[in-house]
């Protein structure tokens, strides 16, 4: 049996909340008459997410790995990115053990669409719906996010992967058999 590393990711994103934009959590639309402002899709969970999973498997962020700048990110679907980044951290020999996730808004209520939120992103990540929580709170009205104008998300996340060994036999040449 091996050794295992495990690594500990936290991403947080925030997006203002406009009129005339689909309001996204994970991939699926929540009804609203307000939607998040962003360069891509603004799905906020989703960004946070793709900062945890890179921050745990120290690849680094959102920002350097779809840079705004680029066109090419424009009103992308952020599940996509979320699979571009997640294949990153794979490659790397990560494996997800699991994902919780705090959105903050007034409205919509994000209970009644937890476990498809769930699902979406579980399905991406290609784990156990269980290994994957997303929890909906308000701001008790405070601030930006308690007047509906913008909407937050957190997410904690753990990775493991195998530890790889330095060399076949590292101590052999000390003590030959
Ligand atoms: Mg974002």
């Amino acid at each position: 049996m091996g050794t295992k590393i495990i690594r500990v990711g936290l991403g947080r994103d925030v997006h203002p909340l406009v009129p005339g934009r689909p309001f996204l959590l994970g991939g699926v639309e929540l009804p609203s008459s307000l939607g998040e402002w962003g360069h891509s899709d603004g799905d906020v969970l989703t960004h946070a997410v793709i900062d945890g999973i890179l921050g745990a498997a120290g690849l680094g962020d959102i920002g350097e790995l779809f840079p705004p700048s680029e066109a090419a990110w424009k009103d992308a679907d952020s599940l996509k990115l979320l699979k571009i980044a997640f294949g990153l951290v794979k490659q790397g020999g990560w494996r997800l053990i699991n994902l919780d996730c705090v959105v903050t808004c007034e409205r919509p209520k994000v209970l009644p669409y937890r476990d498809r939120i769930r699902a979406s992103l579980a399905r991406v990540l290609a784990v156990p719906e269980q290994a994957v929580f997303v929890k909906g709170k308000t701001n008790e009205g405070l601030g930006a996010l308690g007047a509906g104008q913008a909407v937050e998300a957190l997410a904690v996340c753990l990775l493991e992967r195998a530890q790889r060994r330095r060399s076949k036999h590292p101590h052999c040449h000390k003590f030959p058999q």
